[in-house]
């Protein structure tokens, strides 16, 4: 085991040894130690990022990965292949950093549609520069986007993300729009800076077609700012929102879905928040993650990881990817811990696993 720093993989496995399946029941899918099964594949593609959000990334950005330690777009569209044929992953999504880096995204996207016929295919992306590509992403079966939007007031978005980037963010959400990919959803973290904008936010969203979900911030940033105290919970957001509209409750549209709904002024628009510290889904959680550099990661709080890349490059076959991935994930941990007294954030920022 080496010394790591944020944005570092602390490796678990050690290729030579078999992968520990103790307990566990012979079924194909991505089953772990208390009865979750994971069916969405959340795969990093890059570090890098075009903005420097504050609760995210750290001002310089995160350490770079060496070119040869990322994954190819041929090495994750033949692990989309094992995920969705050998271990029931039913939806995939692209994440970062800031997967729009990634000047081969449009062949990573198309490879593993190819692999995957029939599977949604999406990206998390901030929206910058979206509209330039767009249309190839689109032809290279890209089927959803989520596009992470924290206020529209252009001066408190560019203190949040260390950039001036909203007019960019905005033509890429009209870019989307425009290339049929609704319904378009937007991600705000609710942050104590922009608390205030938050009715703005959701009146825009609503103007321009767009289904809003804040979420509470995670301690998942590099620069480890995050406190307890200063968290904007659930509940006061929904006091914030509440003195501009009226909200009634719908709750989970569906089990493992983080989001709790709210239908705003008798509806049809609606507004989620993802309470993750105040109101964990840990027990839902039907989530797998793939580094950039081709880690397993179980959970976005477990540190140990679970490393692919050797195997890919080596000369295991399926099968055997397969039964490394099945173990990492029989190992998932319970929930995400922030309520136990020893909590530590996990080492990595969320820019370093991909959220
Ligand atoms: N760069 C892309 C983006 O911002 O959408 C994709 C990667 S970003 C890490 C994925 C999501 O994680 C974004 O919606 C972002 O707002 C969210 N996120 C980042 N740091 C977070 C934190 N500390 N707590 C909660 N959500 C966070
Ligand atoms: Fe970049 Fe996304 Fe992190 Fe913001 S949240 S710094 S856009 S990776």
């Amino acid at each position: 085991m080496t010394q790591v720093s944020v944005g570092m993989p602390r490796l678990r496995n050690d290729p030579a040894q078999a992968p520990t399946l103790a307990g566990r029941p012979d079924v194909s899918e991505l089953v772990d130690r208390f009865g979750r099964v994971a069916h969405d594949l959340r795969i990093s593609v890059t570090e890098k990022c075009s903005l420097r959000c504050t609760y995210c990334m750290p001002e310089s950005g995160l350490p770079p990965i060496a070119r040869e330690d990322l994954l190819t777009p041929v090495e994750i569209a033949r692990l989309v292949s094992i995920g969705v044929r050998q271990l029931g992953i039913r939806e995939v999504r692209f994440t970062g950093g800031e997967p729009l880096m990634r000047v081969d995204l449009e062949q990573i996207i198309g490879l593993s549609a190819e692999a995957a016929p029939g599977i949604d295919i999406s990206i998390t992306t901030n929206g910058v520069g979206l509209e330039h590509r767009i249309d190839r992403l689109v032809a290279a079966g890209l089927t959803r986007v989520n596009i992470s939007l924290d206020t529209v007031d252009a001066r408190h978005f560019a203190e949040l993300t260390r950039r001036d980037r909203l007019d960019s963010v905005f033509a890429g959400i009209r870019a989307a729009h425009a290339a049929g990919l609704a319904p378009l959803k937007l991600n705000a973290v609710m942050m104590r800076s922009t608390l205030d904008d938050a009715p703005d936010l959701l009146a825009w969203a609503i103007e321009n077609s767009c289904q809003l979900r804040f979420i509470e911030q995670m301690p998942l940033d590099a620069d480890r700012n995050w406190t307890r105290d200063n968290l904007v919970t659930a509940a006061e957001l929904l006091g914030k929102l509440g003195e501009r509209f009226e909200l009634s409750e719908i709750g989970r549209l569906d089990p493992s879905a983080p989001a709790e709904e709210w239908i705003v002024d008798g509806g049809p628009s609606t507004v989620g928040i993802i309470a993750s510290v105040t109101r964990p889904f840990c027990e839902n959680c039907d989530r797998t993650r793939i580094t950039a550099e081709g880690t397993v990661r179980s959970c976005l709080f477990g540190d140990n990881e679970t490393d692919l890349r050797p195997l890919l490059r080596g000369h295991a076959d399926d099968d055997e990817i397969a039964q490394w991935w099945r173990g990492a994930m029989w190992a998932k941990q319970i929930g995400h811990g922030m309520d136990a007294s020893d909590f530590r954030p996990p080492e990595r920022s969320m820019g370093a696993i991909g959220g």
